[in-house]
């Protein structure tokens, strides 16, 4: 949560400006306040002994960014977060395996909430492939999502903000699907393979 957090503050402005061409120019603002916000939520409770194991964790980090993040992507890596956590569960260590299904199941919420399929122009474009990538590792699911994410430039948007442009989101870079791709990296930093 901490790579993450550190992500979304460094690639703030490259998310807003992406938002911008083609959305409402607050996906990096969301992304950086949601994770922020996920930092102080883990510290207090942290200093309150209430964090019990990495499940935990991912579990308040998913609730923090529902309750906090306005707009489309708080809810749908909030729903995500929520459900690794859920999948790692009480264990004290976190077992890669358990990860990677933890992630699969997170991804199926995002397209269960969102209803975006791959193709729509989405982070789901960055998160499914990442997942199919999984038995390969964190970092070959970290390049599928960059992959993933780079394909949406030719893409029509068919979900969120940016399908009300129709033809005219041709030729821009998800901002979802690229922060999706960041969140993946930081993962891909952290958890090695
Ligand atoms: P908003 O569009 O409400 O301002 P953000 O700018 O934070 O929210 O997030 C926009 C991103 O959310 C989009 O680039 C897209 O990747 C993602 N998104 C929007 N709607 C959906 C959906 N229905 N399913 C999956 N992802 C979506
Ligand atoms: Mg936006
Ligand atoms: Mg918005």
């Amino acid at each position: 949560m901490a790579a993450a957090a550190r992500a979304m503050t460094e690639n703030e402005q490259r998310l807003t400006e992406l938002d911008s061409a083609i959305g409402d120019a607050d996906h990096g603002g969301n992304m950086r306040r949601g994770f922020q916000a996920v930092t102080s939520a883990l510290d207090t409770a942290q200093d309150e002994g209430q964090l019990t194991g990495p499940g935990s964790v991912l579990t308040l980090a998913g609730r923090t960014l529902i309750s906090k993040v306005g707009g489309a992507s708080g809810p749908l890596y909030g729903t995500l977060l929520r459900r690794v956590g859920k999948t790692l569960g009480d264990e004290a260590e976190v077992d890669p395996a358990v990860l990677s299904e933890g992630l699969r199941a997170g991804v199926e919420g995002v397209v269960k909430l969102g209803g975006a399929a791959v193709g729509d122009k989405t982070m789901v474009d960055a998160l499914q492939p990442a997942v199919d990538a999984l038995e390969s590792g964190f970092a070959a699911a970290s390049q599928a999502a960059l992959h993933g994410a780079e394909g949406t430039v030719p893409l029509r948007a068919r979900k969120g903000r940016a399908s009300y442009l129709g033809e005219r989101s041709v030729g821009h870079q998800d901002p979802g699907a690229t922060s999706a791709a960041l969140l993946l990296g930081a993962l891909a930093e952290v958890a090695g393979d």
